[in-house]
C-alpha cells in the first residue's frame, strides 16, 4: 500500500506563515487551527501516492547495494554507455573491471605509457 506523502515546501506560502528558523512556528509548530487549514489545503489540492522503489544492482539484482565512489573517467571506461546511469554493487563492478582488464582492455596510466616506452622497447 503506498504511503501518502505531503510536501511542506509550500506551507509558508499557502498559510502565509513564517516558518523560518527563529520564527514562532519554527520552534512550536502549527497551531491546531493552522494544522486544520493546512490539511484542508492538502485535501483540496490532492495528494500524490508515494511508492518506495528500491535501488538494485543492474547486474545481479541485489537490493539496496552499498554505494561506493568511482572516478568518472574510470566509470566511463569500464561501464558501457547505455548502463552508465545504472547502479552496480561493488562485487559486480569489480567483476566487470576484471573481465575488461583480463581482455587487456583495462585502464592504462598515461604516465606509464609516456614514461616507460623505452624500457618496453628495450625488453
Ligand atoms: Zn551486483
Amino acid at each position: 500500500m503506498p504511503f501518502l506523502r505531503q510536501s511542506t515546501d509550500l506551507l509558508p506560502v499557502r498559510l502565509q506563515k513564517d516558518v523560518s528558523p527563529g520564527a514562532w512556528a519554527y520552534s512550536h509548530g502549527l497551531t491546531d487551527a493552522q494544522q486544520k487549514d493546512w490539511e484542508k489545503l492538502l485535501g483540496d489540492k490532492g495528494r500524490i501516492p508515494f511508492v518506495l522503489y528500491p535501488n538494485l544492482c543492474a547486474k545481479c539484482g541485489t537490493l539496496w547495494p552499498e554505494m561506493f565512489l568511482v572516478p568518472d573517467a574510470e566509470w566511463k571506461h569500464y561501464i558501457e554507455p547505455q548502463m552508465q546511469r545504472e547502479m552496480l554493487c561493488k562485487a559486480c563492478y569489480e567483476q566487470v573491471k576484471a573481465w575488461i582488464d583480463g581482455e587487456g582492455l583495462g585502464l592504462t596510466r598515461r604516465s606509464k605509457q609516456t614514461k616507460r616506452p623505452a624500457s618496453r622497447a628495450g625488453g
